[in-house]
Parts: structure tokens; sequence; C-alpha cells
């Protein structure tokens, strides 16, 4: 967990929430009637899957398994990513059998291996403008 003393901002709420062992849960949604998960949680309490409104909000799990990882070395374009550079990302299943899309909390781009588990953390993106820091969900590598 991040200890800095700064204002800290969500990139996005309802992403994530601190469960009651003080961890990050990443929130989704799960289908009563035919168990699709989601995530992120669905805004609507509608199933693309089964076309009913059944959805509940659920935690995940906090660890997955890394199905791929790309390592990014230069900024990219189009004003979007603020963070630093160089970054690895790419995606984790979750034993919930959902796909997710993350960055990766390590500088260690050695360590990242397909097949190997991953655990969540919350960490700092960027400093915006007015000196909060910018933070998001990201998994790290484990040994
Ligand atoms: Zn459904």
């Amino acid at each position: 967990m991040n200890k800095s003393k700064k204002k800290q901002i969500c990139l996005k709420d309802e992403l994530w929430k601190i469960d009651t062992e003080e961890k990050p849960r990443l929130i989704g949604s799960e289908c009563e009637a035919c168990g699709e998960i989601y995530f992120p949680k669905k805004e609507k309490n509608w199933c693309v899957h089964c076309q009913r409104e059944a959805l509940k909000e659920i935690e995940l799990s906090r660890e997955g398994k890394i199905v791929s990882y790309s390592v990014v070395m230069q900024q990219p374009g189009g004003g979007f990513y603020f963070g630093e550079v160089p970054y690895a990302y790419g995606q984790i299943d979750l034993p919930e059998k959902v796909r997710i899309i993350t960055r990766f909390a390590t500088d260690n781009f050695k360590k990242l291996r397909v097949g190997i588990m991953a655990e969540l953390e919350i960490g700092k993106l960027y400093d915006d403008t007015e000196g909060s820091e910018v933070v998001t969900f990201e998994f790290r590598p484990k040994e």
C-alpha cells in the first residue's frame, strides 16, 4: 500500500474497495441467473450474456495468473497516459474466470512470466497538476 501523505485520487471510482483485512479488492458484477462475472462492475443491472436483470456486486480475488504482458518503453502518444515509462501491462486471469487488463507493479520486468501468480496492489500512477497523487490498481508478480 502507498504510504505517501499526499492526497490520493483514484483513477476511476468504484474499481476497487479496501476489504476488512485492509487489502484492496477489485469490484465486479456477478449474474445470479447465469453466473457470468464482469470487471469493471456493470453500471446497469443487466447481464449482456443472458439478457436478465440479475447482477449483484462482488469482490474479486486478490490474486490471479498472468496470461500475457508487454513492456512499454516510450511514452504513449495521444495525451491519455501521464505515468512513468517504462512500465509493464498485460492480462490476469482471476479464479472467478474473468480476465483483467492491468498494469504490473514491478520495475524488474524479468520477473514477469506467463503462468505465474500476481497479487493486487494500489499504486501511484502520477502526480496531478494540483499536487495530488493519482492512484490505480496494479498486480505485483509473485516470486
Ligand atoms: Zn446472466
